[in-house]
C-alpha cells in the first residue's frame, strides 16, 4: 500500500480515537489507574489504542503495531470494571466488538519495532497528565519503514481553533485541518531568524523536561518571552505551524530513554513543515533501535534557522543531569 493511502488510514484511525477521547475527557477528569512504572493510564488510553489498532488492522492487516499500552493489567480479574468501561468506549466506534477482540486489539501493540520492514508507532493518549487536567493531549500515530518515519499524524482535540489534526508524509510536506474535516492546509515553521525574538515550548511537567536548564538556555539566547508550556506532542505541532520556533526536551535524570511513540509523529510533522529535529547533542533521532530512542538523549526541535544556535546554547549551559 502507498504512503498516501496509509496516511489516509492513519488519519481515519486518529480521528475515531480522538472523538472517543474528547467525549470521555470531561467525564473521567482526575480518574486514572497507576501502571507499574508509576505513570497514569486511563480507560481512554486503552480504548484509543484499541480503536486505532482495530482501524489499522482492518485497512492494513499486514503492518504490525508498536503501541504504548498493553492489556495485561486490564485482563486481570481485579480490573473487570475498567475492562467493561473500555469495551463500552470501543463500541462507540465498533459496535460489535467483543471483550476478547478489544483486549487482543490492545495487545497487538507489543511489536518490538526495529530497523526492518514497516510498523505503526502509537501513543494513544500522549500527555495523559494533560488529559487528566482537562488540558492538551494528542493521539499520535506514525509509520516507520526500514527505520525511517514516513507518515505522521497528530490529533489534538483541544488545540485551537476547534480541535486540530496534523498529517505529514515523508517528502510530501505537512498539512493541518480541523479534527472532523479533510486536512488540506499546508503548514510551515516560523521564519524567525533572531533567537531573542523566538518563543520556545516545553513540557508542563518539570519531571519530563528540565525547566531550570531551559531557563538558562533562554537567558543565553536572549529570549524574553515566557516559555509556552503545553503537554504532549502538541509542542511539535506548535513548532510545525509556527506558534513557537523552538521545542526543548531536556533530560531531567540520567538513564531516561525517550520512547519512539512520544516523538515519531511530531518529528515528521516538524521536519516536513521545514523544521529540524535532533537530540540535545545534534544527533538525528534514530527510530530504528526498537521501542526506544536508544541512541539519543533529549530532543531539540526548531524552525531550522535557529537550530545550530540553540544546540550551541544547550551545550554551553549543559550541566550533567543529577
Ligand atoms: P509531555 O507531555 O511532553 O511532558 O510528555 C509526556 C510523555 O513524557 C509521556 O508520554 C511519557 O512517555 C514521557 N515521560 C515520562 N517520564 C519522562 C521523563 N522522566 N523524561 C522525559 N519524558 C518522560
Ligand atoms: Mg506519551
Amino acid at each position: 500500500m502507498q504512503y498516501t493511502a496509509l496516511a489516509t488510514l492513519a488519519e481515519d484511525a486518529v480521528r475515531q480515537a480522538a472523538g472517543v477521547c474528547g467525549w470521555v475527557q470531561d467525564q473521567i477528569a482526575g480518574r486514572s489507574i497507576t501502571k507499574d512504572d508509576k505513570s497514569p493510564v486511563t480507560i481512554a488510553d486503552y480504548a484509543a489504542q484499541a480503536i486505532v489498532s482495530l482501524t489499522l488492522a482492518a485497512g492494513a492487516p499486514e503492518i504490525p503495531l508498536v503501541g504504548e499500552e498493553d492489556a495485561s493489567d486490564l485482563r486481570d480479574g481485579a480490573h473487570a470494571g475498567h475492562r467493561a468501561e473500555v469495551v463500552q468506549l470501543v463500541r462507540r466506534v465498533f459496535p460489535k466488538a467483543t471483550e476478547l477482540e478489544v483486549m487482543n486489539a490492545i495487545d497487538r501493540g507489543v511489536h518490538g519495532g526495529g530497523p526492518t520492514g514497516r510498523h505503526w508507532v502509537l501513543d494513544p493518549i500522549d500527555g495523559t497528565k494533560g488529559f487528566l487536567r482537562g488540558g492538551q493531549y494528542a493521539v499520535a500515530l506514525g509509520l516507520v519503514d526500514e527505520g525511517e518515519v514516513v507518515v505522521g499524524v497528530l490529533g489534538c482535540p483541544n488545540l485551537d481553533p476547534e480541535g486540530t489534526l496534523f498529517s505529514a508524509i515523508r517528502g510530501g510536506g505537512a498539512r493541518t485541518g480541523t479534527i472532523d474535516t479533510p486536512i488540506t492546509t499546508p503548514i510551515a515553521v516560523s521564519t524567525e531568524a533572531e533567537a531573542s525574538s523566538a518563543r520556545f515550548c516545553e513540557s508542563v511537567e518539570a519531571a519530563h523536561s528540565a525547566h531550570d536548564w531551559s531557563a538558562s538556555i533562554a537567558t543565553r539566547l536572549g529570549v524574553t518571552a515566557e516559555p509556552y508550556r503545553i503537554d504532549s506532542q502538541c509542542k511539535y505541532a506548535a513548532v510545525a505551524r509556527g506558534d513557537a520556533a523552538i521545542y526543548l526536551r531536556l533530560p531531567t535524570r540520567k538513564g531516561y530513554v525517550e520512547k519512539i511513540w512520544d516523538h515519531a509523529a511530531g518529528y515528521l510533522i516538524v521536519t516536513e513543515a521545514g523544521g529540524r529535529v535532533t537530540d540535545i547533542k545534534g544527533a538525528p533521532l534514530d527510530f530504528s533501535r526498537g521501542r526506544l530512542l536508544e541512541l539519543n538523549r533529549g530532543v531539540v526541535a526548531t524552525n531550522g534557522r535557529l537550530h545550530d544556535e540553540v544546540l550551541a546554547a544547550v551545550s554551553a549551559t549543559h550541566t550533567p543531569a543529577p
